[in-house]
């Protein structure tokens, strides 16, 4: 059976070093859920990605994400999907290790059932 991976919200993954990319959606929809314009957003969140190709979400001077306050997400409700999709889409060799996600035998169905609520995108199962 699949494994689901059930996020325990430690925000572990909001303070590890990297980048989080946002599309130009994902910025219209964080501005409005913060009651800012677009342009506020990008000068105030964003900067360009270490490729030079797109935006991505500024860090604090600890490291964590812009957008993470007492230990929860000034956007959950918008986050952007890169956001969404760890681990379930996502990860890295040895993530268990730093991310409090709980791994669940899930049925295939029930699988894509779960990715869908937590990540919005309706995913094939992956073959075990
Ligand atoms: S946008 Fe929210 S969920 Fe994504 S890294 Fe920042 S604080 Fe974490
Ligand atoms: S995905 Fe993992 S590291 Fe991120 S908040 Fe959930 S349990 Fe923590």
């Amino acid at each position: 059976m699949p494994i689901f991976w059930q996020c325990d919200r430690c925000t572990a993954c909001c303070r590890w070093p990297g980048q989080v990319r946002v599309t130009d959606e994902e910025i219209a929809r964080m501005a409005v859920h913060l009651g800012i314009t677009e342009e506020e957003f990008i000068t105030g969140y964003t900067r360009v990605t270490v490729q030079r190709n797109g935006l991505a979400l500024t860090d604090q001077a600890d490291g964590s994400c812009v957008f993470l306050k007492g230990g929860d997400c000034r956007v959950q409700p918008v986050k952007p999907q890169q956001c969404r999709d760890f681990p379930n889409l996502w990860n890295f060799p040895g993530f268990e290790e730093k991310c409090r996600a709980r791994p669940m035998d899930v049925p295939a169905d029930e699988w894509r059932r779960l990715v869908q609520k937590a990540t919005g995108r309706d995913v094939e199962p992956p073959r075990t």
